[in-house]
């Protein structure tokens, strides 16, 4: 990056297992177990999550590929062989998704911890580097932001934007509500009636300002990561075609263009029934 090679990456993978939201009353805060002596991480521990659903993981796996964010059976194994060593009632078919992340570390597996690097290069004026931020950077973030303002204040003369908005207000979701204030949405615009995603409970309305949104959805995962459409037990096998439908109906969206994420990662070639007809004409 930049020209700047003096730093050297321990990819450690870790996967994590999301468990249906009917495990959330076998857990009402967060269980860690004492850290396993040069683990890399934590240890698996239990994670209630602001949705209602139950997060168990991560795993702390050493990988040579930083980019591999692939999980496998074993690590779910062991994972819920952990998770039950303080929950016993919890179920593999309770999970019902796993993802992977990658601990940028310092340091070799073994070593002692290397602590994050925040810092102008001095070979590249200007450019602050913040490497190895891996756990706890999310838990780091707002003193790490101020951190790189002071580096940058060393420098240059900063002011405040007029128009810098230190809180957004949260949109409230559909499944949020109580019956009284759902009615109220109805009432205002019937799109609210319809419900696109049952597990989640997310309705017409919710897909359509997704995609409308200035920073629109332009994607399936962009969808689900707004709505949380397609986030629940059935993991979007119920949602999909339903969602599809909203995009073509609303937006005259072709569905064959729809992409995972937002690259060229296309979900569909061709449809069937179209394509049976040709290869019948
Ligand atoms: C398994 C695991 C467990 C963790 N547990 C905790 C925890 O319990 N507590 C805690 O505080 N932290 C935890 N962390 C660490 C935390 O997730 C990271 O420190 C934090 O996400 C780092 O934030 P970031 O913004 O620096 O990088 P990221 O969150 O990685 O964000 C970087 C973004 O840049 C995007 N990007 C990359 N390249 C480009 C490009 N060329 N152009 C445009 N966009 C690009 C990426 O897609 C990504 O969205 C954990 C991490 C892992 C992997």
């Amino acid at each position: 990056l930049v020209g700047i090679h003096s730093y050297r990456i321990y990819p450690c993978r870790g996967e994590y297992h999301v468990l249906d939201k009917n495990c959330s009353n076998l857990v009402s805060m967060l269980i860690y177990p004492v850290p396993p002596l040069e683990s890399g991480g934590l240890g698996v521990h239990l994670t209630p999550t602001v949705h209602g659903n139950l997060m168990l993981g991560p795993s702390a796996e050493y990988i040579s590929d930083k980019d591999d964010f692939s999980t496998s059976r074993e690590i779910m194994e062991e994972l819920i062989k952990e998770a039950k060593e303080m929950v016993p009632k919890i179920e593999k078919a309770s999970v019902i998704r796993s993802f992977a992340g990658i601990r940028p570390k310092l340091v070799p597996k073994g070593k002692a911890f290397a602590d994050f690097v925040i810092k102008e290069e001095e070979k590249v004026e200007k450019f602050i580097n913040l490497v190895g931020i891996e756990s706890p950077g999310l838990t780091a973030a707002p003193a790490i932001a101020k951190m790189v303002v002071e580096l940058i204040k060393e420098k240059r003369e900063l002011k405040r934007k007029k128009v810098f908005k230190a809180r957004r207000k949260r949109q409230r979701r559909f499944y949020e509500l109580n019956d009284a204030e759902r009615k109220k949405l109805v009432k205002k615009d019937k799109r609210y009636a319809e419900i696109i995603c049952r597990c989640e409970l997310v309705t017409r309305k919710e897909i359509i300002d997704a995609w409308k949104n200035p920073l629109g959805a332009r994607s399936l995962n962009s969808i689900k990561l707004r709505t949380r459409a397609g986030m629940g037990r059935c993991q979007g096998s119920f949602c999909l075609p339903r969602i599809l439908e909203v995009l073509e109906e609303e937006f005259g969206f072709e569905a064959l263009n729809l992409t995972l994420s937002c690259d060229d990662s296309r979900l569909f070639s061709d449809y069937s029934r179209k394509s049976l007809g040709k290869d019948e004409s």
